[in-house]
């Protein structure tokens, strides 16, 4: 088994950066990840982290997979998703729906007990693990992993859980993947602008799919497909994932566009990933049986 350490992070997903681990189609891998704070906040003490020049984001990786080529899809196998001892949050004055109402910045450490976060006395959180950040290699400048875009990124879709397929663009040769940004827990929205910010580590399979159409990226969770999109408003987000989900309806199951904006409006389910990040992310979900009724079956 391919491990990627915790010590091969970056803070862009870019196709100038080399390697930090070469695979094949088939093969698992681990990405040990840093927390969003480049694991520099250890006491509340000191909410800004104990770190000079910390890694906004960092995320690790890439891994090149070999034969995988511009224009086919990588499929990304969440195998599963261990997190380390505490959460973190923080607040940042300026930042995220409420950034105006806090006059400093203040940070939370809060212990896991079990499959729950302790937030205080009185409440204890069940964990629901999810990954933040997940692309490949974006085609022509690098893209910092604090934004969301066609390749993935920060899409901050709690809905990338153990379990659940991701489905990425190859926009250049080995596809270049890499995982960061893990989370104990996070509300859709992420309106603080962080969820319960965890290291960790993250096993996948990777595969190569060639001559396959998916809007990617695309995701199968929990008995649902969905179409994840980001843009500069949440409007354009919506809009984008959800005529890419209509436009996959009518492939998939050969559906004519009324019947499968109808279906989309019947049994559809847009979401909001996250507000707080350069650009906002939104999912438009749909339940695989819904297409499997007209014999469709995901790569
Ligand atoms: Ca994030
Ligand atoms: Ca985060």
């Amino acid at each position: 088994m391919i491990t990627i350490t915790r010590e091969q992070v970056q803070g862009i997903l870019s196709k100038e950066i080399s390697p930090a681990a070469v695979c094949a189609g088939g093969d698992i891998v681990v990405f040990e990840t840093r927390d969003c704070y480049d694991d520099g906040i250890v006491s509340e003490d000191r909410p800004m982290g104990d770190k000079t020049d910390p890694i906004e984001n960092p995320a690790t990786g890439p891994l090149y997979v070999q034969g995988a080529e511009p224009g086919d899809i990588l499929k990304v196998e969440i195998l599963d998703i261990r997190l380390k001892a505490a959460g973190v949050m923080q607040t940042v004055p300026g930042a995220g729906v409420f950034g105006g109402d806090f006059a400093a910045c203040s940070a939370r450490i809060f212990p896991i007990e079990g499959d729950r976060a302790v937030f205080d006395a009185h409440l204890k959180l069940l964990l629901d693990p999810m990954i933040g950040v997940i692309g490949t290699a974006p085609a022509g400048e690098g893209v910092t992993t604090d934004t969301p875009d066609r390749h993935g990124g920060n899409m901050d879709c709690r809905k990338i859980v153990k379990g659940s397929v991701l489905y990425l663009p190859v926009f250049v040769k080995g596809a270049l993947l890499s995982i960061g940004d893990l989370h104990g827990l996070m509300g859709d929205g992420e309106v603080l602008i962080c969820g319960l910010e965890m290291a960790g580590e993250v096993t996948v399979r990777v595969q190569v799919l060639k001559g396959v159409c998916l809007p990617t990226p695309f995701l199968y969770s929990r008995g649902s497909v969905m179409t994840i999109q980001s843009a500069d408003t949440l409007d354009e987000a919506g809009d984008l994932a959800a005529k890419a989900m209509k436009a996959f309806v009518m492939q998939a199951a050969g559906r004519s566009d009324e019947e499968a904006g109808m279906l989309l409006s019947l049994m559809g389910q847009m979401a909001v990933c996250q507000v707080v990040d350069p650009k906002k992310t939104i999912r438009m979900e749909l339940p695989l049986s819904v297409l499997e009724a007209w014999g469709y079956r995901l790569p």
